[in-house]
């Protein structure tokens, strides 16, 4: 399926320009470029303010890294009002390339993206990659994948690489605050199996941002020890529009006097040795350092758990919430027995109640995964158990006195009973199916589908 998108040719329109000394309009480096709006822990949104001197350094390190000198051409398709679609929009323009304009429906956009002729880079989350990977696309022209926004795993990359398997993949990372991109490393294949590294790298900082890790006194800590990130230089933005306590609180200054900003993302620095034996070292993300909740009384860091879930041979995405106070993982993948892989490797506390299999999690229009629109769990009904337990039983008094059909419906009590104990997770006489409730059948640990 091919879509063709329309392309606007300026070029004739802008000539009269030319003749003109002076930009139109004088812009000074600290004016203001875009607000955009991010969710707010307090519900309401806040507005974060990027100034033009911070759009420009992004987009300078950004036309060096992808650009190489040639036009950038890109699929535009998610939200202007995330961050992410400024990569989409403007390095394209700033390289002299084009900018096709796609539906904005996830499955036609990605298809779109990855074969409309001249598309050379597009920029997406993880969350699309997934996607792509159940869509009829199996080949791309497409050079360069910019990936940022959520955790990139070897799974995602595995979905681009069959694409393409020559395609440039660069995972971007960076909060708005940031604008757009401060942390960034093209993936290596190679380190999966050499380094044996289980998550992808998010890189080091880009041209003009520093990057630091330190914990909650804000020291810094050494190699391999987890913190918290804080980004610094030229481009963190001015901060939250009229928010001066909250930006307090985030952006701090810099002994050098540039503008930091805690991300409140958990992050280590890892070392590996390269082939011609130097140190590369770059950032491993370890989910939001303030994504933590008490479920009965433990304190719960989600992205830990998603990390591990992830880790579980067959899951190709995963995300993990809390629902009525219980741990709920929402899982793509074809794993079949999650909570016994997670039982090895996390307390109690932190394997999830609930495992609910999806085809693909739902995203918002920034293509991230979207939360709020993530089922909840369905209570398979346990009552099915003894209704169909009575459904054999009776049948079978009805054929007792016939002989020879006795064996088939012994046969069909025997498969029955498996078929229960499987998917209760039970050993036939565990309690006995009857006195099953909902609790007692989702503490074992059932698997639920709301599509089946
Ligand atoms: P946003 O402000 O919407 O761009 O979201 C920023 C947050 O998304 C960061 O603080 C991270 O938690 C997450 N994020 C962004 N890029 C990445 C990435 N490449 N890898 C992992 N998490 C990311």
């Amino acid at each position: 399926m091919l879509f063709r998108s329309p392309t606007i040719t300026l070029g004739d329109k802008l000539r009269g320009l030319r003749e003109f000394k002076r930009p139109l309009v004088e812009r000074k480096p600290d004016d203001w470029a875009v607000i955009l709006f991010t969710s707010g822990s307090e519900g309401t949104p806040k507005g974060v303010v990027v100034e033009h001197a911070q759009l420009a350094q992004y987009l300078a390190w950004a036309e060096a890294t992808f650009a190489g000198g040639e036009a950038v051409s890109m699929p535009l398709f998610t939200s202007l009002a995330v961050d992410l679609t400024i990569t989409s929009v403007w390095l394209p323009l700033v390289t002299g390339g084009v900018v096709h304009v796609l539906p904005t429906e996830p499955d036609r956009a990605l298809i779109a993206a990855f074969s409309t002729p001249g598309i050379t880079t597009v920029k997406l989350t993880p969350s699309h990659v997934s996607m792509l990977a159940s869509l009829p696309v199996s080949h791309t022209a497409v050079g360069c994948a910019i990936v940022g926004g959520e955790a990139l795993t070897w799974a995602h990359i595995d979905v681009l690489r069959r694409l393409a398997p020559t395609m440039r993949i660069v995972n971007e990372y960076g909060p708005t605050e940031a604008t757009v991109g401060c942390v960034a490393d093209e993936v290596d294949v190679r380190a999966r199996h050499e380094h044996d590294e289980p998550d992808v790298r998010i890189g080091r900082p880009i041209d003009g941002a520093s990057a630091w890790v330190i914990d909650a006194r804000g020291v810094l800590v050494p190699l391999g020890v987890w913190g918290e990130l804080l980004v610094a230089g030229a481009g963190v933005a001015r901060g939250y529009l009229n928010q001066p306590a909250l930006t307090a609180a985030r952006f701090v200054p810099m002994a050098d006097g540039r503008r930091g900003y805690r991300t409140g993302d958990r992050v280590r620095w890892q070392r590996r040795r390269t082939a011609s034996g130097m140190d590369d070292v770059a950032l491993e993300y370890g989910g939001r350092a303030d994504d933590q909740i008490k479920v009965r009384g433990h304190r719960v860091e989600l992205g830990e758990i998603e990390h591990h879930v992830r880790a579980v041979p067959g899951v190709r995405q995963a995300c993990v919430r809390v629902r009525d106070g219980r741990l709920v993982a929402y899982v793509v993948g074809t794993c079949t027995d999650l909570r016994t892989h997670l039982r090895a490797v996390l307390p109690p506390a932190l394997v999830p109640d609930h495992v609910v299999m999806l085809d693909a999690l739902p995203v918002t229009v920034g293509g991230k995964v979207d939360v709020a629109a993530l089922p909840e769990p369905v209570h398979a009904t346990p009552a099915l158990a003894p209704v169909a337990a009575i459904a054999v039983i009776a049948a079978l008094t009805l054929v007792s006195l016939n002989a020879p059909l006795r064996y088939v419906f012994l046969m069909t009590e025997v498969l029955v009973a498996v078929l229960f104990a499987t998917s209760l997770n039970l050993l036939m006489g565990y309690g006995g199916m009857l006195s099953l409730g909902h609790a007692a059948y989702y503490a074992l640990g059932a698997y639920t589908d709301r599509k089946s």
